[in-house]
């Protein structure tokens, strides 16, 4: 009884071990909030926590923010001050 006890208490933290080493292998960090996201085929939006952080990081890449900036309308402008001159 008392033995049988002793084996179970061993078993239950053997797997608590193993279930704890397996989240911590299945746990990244998401990039856009730095919360723990599951990296698991659970998770379609890894290494997103969540589709609202992987729409976010997503609008960033689509935006001005991440751009390289051309600036054609400067030229455009440049071009038509002598052409007014030319024609006044
Ligand atoms: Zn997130």
């Amino acid at each position: 009884m008392k033995l049988f006890h002793y084996e179970q208490k061993l078993c239950d933290s053997f797997l608590l071990y193993l279930l704890q080493s397996l989240m911590a292998v299945r746990k990244v960090r998401c990039p856009q909030c730095g919360e723990d996201a599951l990296w698991a085929p659970e998770n379609p939006h890894r290494p997103f926590c969540s589709l609202r952080c992987k729409q976010i990081d997503l609008g960033c890449w689509a935006s001005d923010e991440y751009r390289i900036p051309v600036a054609p309308d400067n030229n455009d402008l440049g071009s038509e001050i002598p052409d007014a001159t030319n024609h006044a």
